[in-house]
């Protein structure tokens, strides 16, 4: 199946109360990772891309050139959309223009007019060319930016103000934090979930920095309208303790262990393993048969 925008796959995830996990990737193992996952539990995915791992992977071009390939070659049948995320203005033109079906404007550090502005500006665009929007209201921090103990919550009408924009979901930091959550974290605040959801009707919500909020609390964001869950940290901090693993145990001076193909064999198993765990906890799995 070609790519996908999200459009019909948060539609059904609305309505079947279910999210779709959209999960960050910054190399081949990643993306073949993710897209194996996805395909053996016949669930839709999102794959997400920052503007840094875009860089990385030297353009928007060959990452849509790449997740294309793959889908052809794996065979994989399952939804897929490739969707940049917390794109600037510019970016989310580039990513359109090389073949994203999807585009995450982040306009929640400028004033909320000039936000409106620019996510219209992005929207008429991606209209264009089949593409889906998320925008976002209400800065989602993290640990880079000393955010300590919870995250930044949205004005529910400023939601609103977004909502209305023509976008396809709505990114609204209610506590949520990207990277790991710190010990002394309060929680989602539900209180403005429900309130934004109120405001906004069907607007699919997004919820940011998957990685750590327990269960219960996902479950709950999902009966509150949240239909896209983001997990980026969990997959590298999966990667990067199964390499050590391997390294430590003297694997890699084994015979051909130090092959790239071997070496990177346990991380590229370990990030499977989270997203299998996530699709479970996001009830995606078997959604997109
Ligand atoms: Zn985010």
């Amino acid at each position: 199946m070609p790519l996908v925008n999200v459009k019909d796959m948060m539609e059904k995830a609305r309505k079947g109360h279910y999210a779709v996990g959209a999960f960050n990737i910054n190399n081949l193992e990643w993306t073949k990772s993710i897209l194996q996952t996805a395909e053996e539990l016949k669930a839709p995915v999102i794959l997400g891309v920052s503007e840094g791992a875009n860089k990385y992977m030297t353009g928007y071009k060959v990452v849509a050139d790449m997740v294309k390939a793959m889908i052809e070659t794996l065979n994989i049948t399952v939804p897929v959309a490739l969707h940049l995320d917390h794109g600037t203005y510019e970016g989310a033109q580039k990513a359109l223009a090389a073949g994203y079906s999807s585009v995450m404007f982040d306009g929640s550090h400028y004033s909320i007019e000039e936000n409106v502005e620019k996510t219209k500006e992005i929207v008429a665009l991606a209209k264009k060319m089949h593409a889906t929007v998320e925008a976002e209201v209400g800065s989602i921090g993290g640990e880079e930016d000393g955010v300590t103990g919870r995250g930044e919550v949205a004005d529910p009408n400023q939601c609103k103000m977004i909502a209305d924009l023509g976008i396809d979901m709505l990114a609204a930091g209610i506590g949520n934090i990207h990277g790991q959550y710190p010990a002394n974290w309060q929680g989602l605040d539900f209180e403005t979930l429900a309130e934004i959801k109120k405001v906004c009707g069907d607007m699919p919500l997004v919820l940011h920095g998957g990685t750590g909020i327990p269960e219960h609390m996902i479950k709950k964001a999902i009966s509150l309208g949240v239909c896209k869950i983001n997990v980026n940290t969990e997959c590298q901090l999966a990667f990067a303790s199964a390499t050590r693993a391997y390294i430590e145990a003297g694997k890699d001076r084994e015979k051909k262990g130090f092959d790239p193909r071997k070496l990177l064999a346990p991380g590229a198993e370990a990030i499977k393993q989270t997203v299998r765990e996530k699709m479970e906890m996001f009830g995606c799995i078997g959604k997109a048969e």
